[in-house]
């Protein structure tokens, strides 16, 4: 198996270097490119069957992400939430901190477009100490979520670095990274990875896959690197149009991520970034995907749908409504459609 630099050196950067039967449009995916940076490793590559496949929509520029009129520069107002750059304190007790600008994919439907990949993405020693500074400073916070970009693309001795800062830092109980290498670049997760990141605990990782085709040999050995270090593994899934906006594919995905030991944790509906409007899909779809998960399928493969609202709001979940009616009774309707009673305790 190739090294996962060497993979990332020979990615594709632009439609010129694809193999012909991807190419679709190659002037107006040179065009995407140049705004909205492009990067396509010969290992994701290699999952993609053919134009307009799930895989092939989440690599592959589309001349919509210039056309979108509807959606925000910066839809969940993190630039407004930085008390220090690259660091996103929305809660109480957790905050986001930004520490690579590079991903091993660029997704086209990702949340931080506007900068992922690009210059504009200003992350550098200092940006990340003024980050370390302003956690140490802030004992409200005690989970801290390691993110970017992508935190696992970053040399072994980096990552270290940085978990070893915050590991000083006391009023940090929880150290989660967020990273989608398992799923884009999964031999990444070197044995020498897995080691170094068990020295750090407790530390969570979510990852993101988005569609069962992604859950490959080379993933599946990839968690389990990671879960066999102690890592409970997590995973952040996007509705996508016409990539999973299905209820029997977004069930197999939940069913296949908890056979590679990952518990899906967030589902989440598409946030309002600009360039990536042709991808969301109806709050209502989504809500009937997880009545379709919810009770027809183990308790650990359902996810919360969650919907990250923009102006800065935060997280909020959706669910399917159950509760008929809840006064001194519940009556409730089960996964089913059949109704029932349960009685509150008399004073
Ligand atoms: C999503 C997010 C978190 C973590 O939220 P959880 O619901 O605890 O997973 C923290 N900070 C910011 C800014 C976020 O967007
Ligand atoms: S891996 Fe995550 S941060 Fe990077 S481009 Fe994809 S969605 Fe965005």
């Amino acid at each position: 198996m190739q090294h996962w630099k060497t993979l990332l050196k020979a990615s594709i950067n632009g439609p010129s270097d694809l193999p012909g039967h991807l190419v679709r449009d190659s002037a107006g995916m040179a065009r995407v490119a140049s705004v909205y940076p492009m990067r396509i490793n010969p290992y994701y590559l290699s999952l993609i069957r053919e134009p307009g496949d799930p895989l092939w929509r989440q690599a592959m520029p589309d001349t919509r992400e210039l056309t979108d009129r509807v959606c925000l520069a910066d839809p969940l107002a993190e630039e407004q939430l930085s008390p220090v750059p690259n660091l996103i304190h929305r809660y109480p007790d957790r905050a986001l901190f930004l520490v690579h600008a590079q991903c091993a994919m660029y997704c086209r439907f990702c949340t931080r477009k506007r900068m992922v990949g690009t210059t504009r993405m200003h992350i550098t020693a200092d940006t990340i100490r003024a980050g370390l500074d302003y956690l140490k400073r802030t004992p409200a916070i005690r989970d801290v979520l390691v993110s970017g970009g992508d935190p696992l693309l970053m040399e072994d001795e980096a990552i270290e670095d940085i978990l070893r800062e915050l590991r000083k830092i006391p009023s940090i109980e929880i150290i989660r990274i967020g990273t989608r290498v398992p799923c884009v670049l999964p031999m990444r997760v070197t044995k020498k990875l897995a080691s170094l990141l068990k020295r750090y605990h407790p530390l969570y990782i979510n990852t993101h896959f988005n569609h069962p085709a992604e859950i490959t040999q080379a993933a599946a050995t990839a968690c389990a690197r990671l879960a066999d270090a102690g890592i409970p593994l997590g995973c952040q899934t996007v509705l996508l149009k016409g990539v999973n906006d299905d209820p029997a594919i977004i069930r197999t995905l939940m069913q296949k991520l908890l056979t590679i030991r990952v518990k899906p944790y967030y589902l989440f509906q598409g946030d309002m970034t600009r360039g990536t409007d042709h991808f969301r899909t109806p709050i209502r779809h989504g809500i009937d995907i997880m009545r379709s998960l919810i009770g027809h399928t183990s308790g650990l493969a359902v996810p919360t749908l969650a919907v990250d609202l923009p102006g800065g709001g935060g997280k909020i979940p959706l669910l399917p409504e159950y509760v008929q009616h809840f006064t001194t009774k519940l009556i409730a309707t089960n996964f089913c459609g059949q109704e029932f009673t349960y009685l509150d305790p008399t004073e």
